[in-house]
């Protein structure tokens, strides 16, 4: 959607073929008894410089629909850091003296290691795990326990051991090196297809494009200069071709055509991590302390509060991100431990009404040391690749995404330039 709506804004002439009934793919909504749920829940930051543009440009309501809290980590009974609204980076400073729950060497090492990332512009000279640079700048078990792990699960969601140093200090560079605003955390008051995907839709919609939901392309052949697209409902033939699928999905599709067997070829290397998503539904008065709490050990990551966030009062969201023992449970299984460990932290709740689990077992690729990512621009003129897995700064996440489709976009722009007026069929 990020690619069709830097199209439509031009004007140039583009469809959009969605496999699913709805739109958002991995960041979508998700009804459930009437009860406007999403997929999993999704944390902006204030470094989604892209994200929030394209929200701005396509949703009227942007204002209200998402809610900016400034940079807060709530480690129930253990750790808890808030920066205040001062100007970067004293707020991190003050957030990092003020924090409670670490010894004083604690935050001395934290601050130490953070000016030492500095100093050297967040760049590694090699690639390494996150376990093995939090090991060299001497992070205690406690602060590792508490936030650099969590941390780590949390913007890349792989484990520390086998995730990219590289990237995790990408990720560190632009929230917690760059302005106040860019380290506030953002979330959704509204379901994440009511977000930007249907608001994108309309954008591209009024420009003249056309957005297909349920319409799957089962089929890509190069032809008279073109490519057919097969979908489930008929053909057609476009000049471009943006590929916006997850990168599991891709290399199906691009099988037929032998100059992206590379690209086939990189994607075929991928590994992927699951993210599970415990909805559970009690009386309106139960509410978190704060909307977001986190859990340092256990089998919960994350609880959210949607009747903070979106007054849906008594949802309650809890996430697992990454591997572990608990994708061998059942659903069932899976649901009552969420509930039992809530009750554990919380202390006793009212009768749980009803939940839900969704399990995206693909949510991310794992994003490891040194991981080959193919670049947009693909080796077959006129077809690019959409997505968070493209190369970038970013692990997978929505501002991946979008700055991926932007660029794809923006290329064809730069590329067509000179026919802009022209009729033009691109599409995503
Ligand atoms: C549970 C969960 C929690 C997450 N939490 C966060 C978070 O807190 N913050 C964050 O930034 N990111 C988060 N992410 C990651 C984020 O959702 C993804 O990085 C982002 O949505 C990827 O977008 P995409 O466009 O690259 O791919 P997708 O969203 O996977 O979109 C691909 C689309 O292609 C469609 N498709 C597939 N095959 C075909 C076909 N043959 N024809 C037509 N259409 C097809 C799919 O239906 C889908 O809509 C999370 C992901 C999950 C799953």
């Amino acid at each position: 959607m990020a690619a069709a709506v830097t199209l439509a804004g031009q004007p140039i002439d583009v469809t959009v073929f969605e496999a699913g009934k709805q739109l958002g793919g991995r960041a979508r909504g998700v009804e459930h008894r009437g009860v406007m749920l999403d997929n999993g829940l999704h944390i902006l930051s204030g470094a989604y410089r892209q994200t929030l543009r394209l929200i701005r440009t396509v949703n009227p309501q942007h204002a209200s629909a998402l809610l900016r809290l400034p940079l807060a980590w709530h480690m129930h009974d253990e750790f808890h850091l808030t920066a205040p609204r001062l100007p970067a980076p004293l707020h991190l400073l003050a957030a990092l003296i003020g924090a409670r729950g670490a010894s004083l060497a604690d935050r001395l090492a934290m601050l130490r290691f953070l000016a030492a990332l500095k100093r050297d512009g967040y760049r590694l000279p090699a690639d390494c795990s996150v376990e093995a640079l939090l090991q060299q700048y001497r992070q205690s078990e406690f602060m590792q326990g508490v936030f650099w792990r969590p941390l780590c699960v949390a913007a890349l969601n792989t484990p520390p051991a086998q995730a990219s140093a590289q990237i995790f200090l990408n990720v560190l560079r632009d929230t917690m090196n760059a302005s106040r605003a860019a380290s506030d955390l953002l979330l959704s008051r509204v379901d994440l297809g009511a977000l930007f995907p249907e608001p994108a839709a309309a954008y591209v919609q009024e420009r003249g494009g056309s957005v297909k939901t349920g319409n799957r392309v089962t089929k890509l052949s190069i032809e008279d200069g073109g490519f057919r697209l097969t979908t489930l409902q008929g053909e057609a033939i476009f000049s471009h071709v943006i590929c916006a699928l997850p990168p599991h999905q891709v290399g199906a599709l691009i099988d037929p055509l032998p100059a992206l067997s590379g690209v086939a070829q990189t994607l075929a290397g991928f590994d992927y991590q699951p993210i599970y998503s415990v909805w559970l539904q009690y009386a309106a008065a139960v509410t978190l302390p704060t909307p977001m709490l986190g859990f340092a050990e256990g089998p919960l990551h994350w609880l959210f509060d949607r009747g903070a966030l979106c007054g849906q009062h008594g949802l309650l969201g809890a996430v697992i991100s990454a591997e572990g023992a608990h994708q061998h449970l059942t659903q069932e299984a899976l649901g009552a431990l969420a509930h039992a460990e809530i009750e554990r932290r919380l202390g006793r709740l009212p009768k749980l009404s009803w939940l839900r689990v969704i399990a995206e077992k693909r949510a991310t690729f794992a994003c490891t040391p040194g991981l080959q990512r193919p670049a947009c621009v693909t080796p077959l003129d006129k077809f690019q690749l959409a997505g968070d897995y493209t190369a970038g700064d970013y692990p997978a996440t929505i501002e991946a995404a979008v700055r991926s489709g932007i660029a794809c976009g923006e290329h064809i722009i730069a590329t067509t330039g000179h026919e802009r007026h022209q009729p033009h069929r691109t599409t995503a």
